[in-house]
């Protein structure tokens, strides 16, 4: 595959990148090792209000980046989620760049939009590896709930996804066992109150204190082997999938492998074009620092603005930068498939 601008990680930085570089008549392919757009806005806080994106007094999290995804609707752009970029490597002027599922994509330039690092789901720490069960029968996200119809589902953890997806399954027809090492949730209240409502009324049972001590089975999933820490009883239950929803951990993983000049966990560049030390490699939105830096969506907007300049003169050598406003730029409109009245 070939792109203009290949961009690593789909946060709001990421997702403007596309709407910039089509404005110029490039097409961007986007990878992100999580399983939806919107990097930290959709992963983290996707219901917490936003107020400092300019122009627009107030937007929960997740409706900035519907919003994002609306605006570069009208431009022709690859999305590849799940995959996590593992290395990039260089022939003359084009970057090859490779994931962890096997794509590869050749461009001249890279856009490294990757936030805080790759978010990876903390798993259990468990004696036993697992990891047959992994993919099939245990997941740490869902893409498809209607997966859990009918079956028996053990889901793990006391935050917003596992009282979330607790409340989402049982109405989707999964007997859901929800187990958490406390008899307290950090998620919302009013889930949780319907949590407890749907316990009380045996339409889903809810395990408490209770901790995942073995996981037998190599196909299928045999039985979950439970140990109360209250009363130090073991408990063996059943179920046909296991969700673990024990949060996400923050890496810059192979980033670090790349020879770019870091500062910490980010990357150095120049503030003229965001440019890292290597040539065609950006770094642009949380992942990058300078004198002044603000982690803020507002400055990762600025500074994919004038990193798209430069890229555009990598694939067009010696060709103007268009410029134009998109209230006025006939061309502009024509990319945006919009005609005056
Ligand atoms: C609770 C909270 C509240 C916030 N409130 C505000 C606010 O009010 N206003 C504001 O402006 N900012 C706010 N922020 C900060 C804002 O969310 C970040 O500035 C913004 O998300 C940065 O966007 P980004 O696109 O640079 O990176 P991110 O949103 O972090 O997205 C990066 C993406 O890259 C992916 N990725 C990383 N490495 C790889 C790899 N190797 N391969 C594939 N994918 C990879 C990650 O999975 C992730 O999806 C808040 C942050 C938090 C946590």
């Amino acid at each position: 595959m070939k792109t203009d601008i290949l961009v690593i990680g789909a946060g709001p930085v990421g997702l403007f990148t596309v709407f910039e570089a089509g404005i110029l008549g490039l097409k961007c392919t986007l990878i992100d090792n999580l399983d939806k757009p919107g990097g930290q806005c959709a992963e983290l806080y996707p219901d917490k209000p936003i107020f400092d994106i300019p122009g627009v007094p107030y937007q929960t999290a997740q409706e900035h980046v519907d919003a994002l995804l609306k605006q570069i609707e009208p431009f022709d752009y690859d999305l590849i989620l799940n995959e996590r970029v593992e290395s990039i490597s260089k022939k003359d002027d084009v970057w090859l760049v490779t994931t962890n599922k096997g794509s590869r994509v050749e461009t001249p330039n890279i856009f490294i939009a990757a936030g805080a690092g790759s978010f990876e789901p903390i798993k259990p720490n468990l004696e036993r590896d697992y990891s047959s069960l992994e993919g099939n029968k245990i997941f740490y996200a869902i893409k498809d709930k209607t997966l859990f119809k009918d079956k028996k589902v053990a889901i793990f953890g006391g935050g917003d996804s596992a009282l979330d997806w607790t409340v989402e399954l049982q109405k989707v027809g999964a007997e859901v066992s929800l187990v958490h090492r406390r008899d307290a949730f950090r998620g919302a209240p009013d889930t949780e109150i319907s949590v407890r409502k749907l316990n009380e009324e045996r339409k889903i049972e809810l395990l408490t204190p209770f901790i995942i001590k073995d996981i037998v089975g190599n196909k299928n999933i045999d039985s979950i082997k439970l140990f109360n820490t209250g009363t130090k009883e073991e408990l063996d239950i059943n179920a046909d999938y296991i969700l673990f929803f024990y949060g996400l951990n923050k890496k810059l993983g192979p980033i670090n492998d790349w020879n770019l000049e870091l500062s910490g966990n980010k990357i150095q560049v120049n503030t003229e074009n965001f440019e890292t030390d290597k040539e065609g490699i950006f770094a642009v939105g949380d992942i990058n620092t300078y004198p002044g830096k603000l982690n803020l969506i507002l400055s990762g907007f600025h500074e994919t603005t004038l990193a798209v300049q430069k890229a555009f003169n990598r694939v067009y050598p010696g060709e103007r930068v268009p410029f134009g406003y998109t209230t006025s730029s006939k061309k502009i409109h024509e990319k945006l498939g919009y005609s005056e009245k």
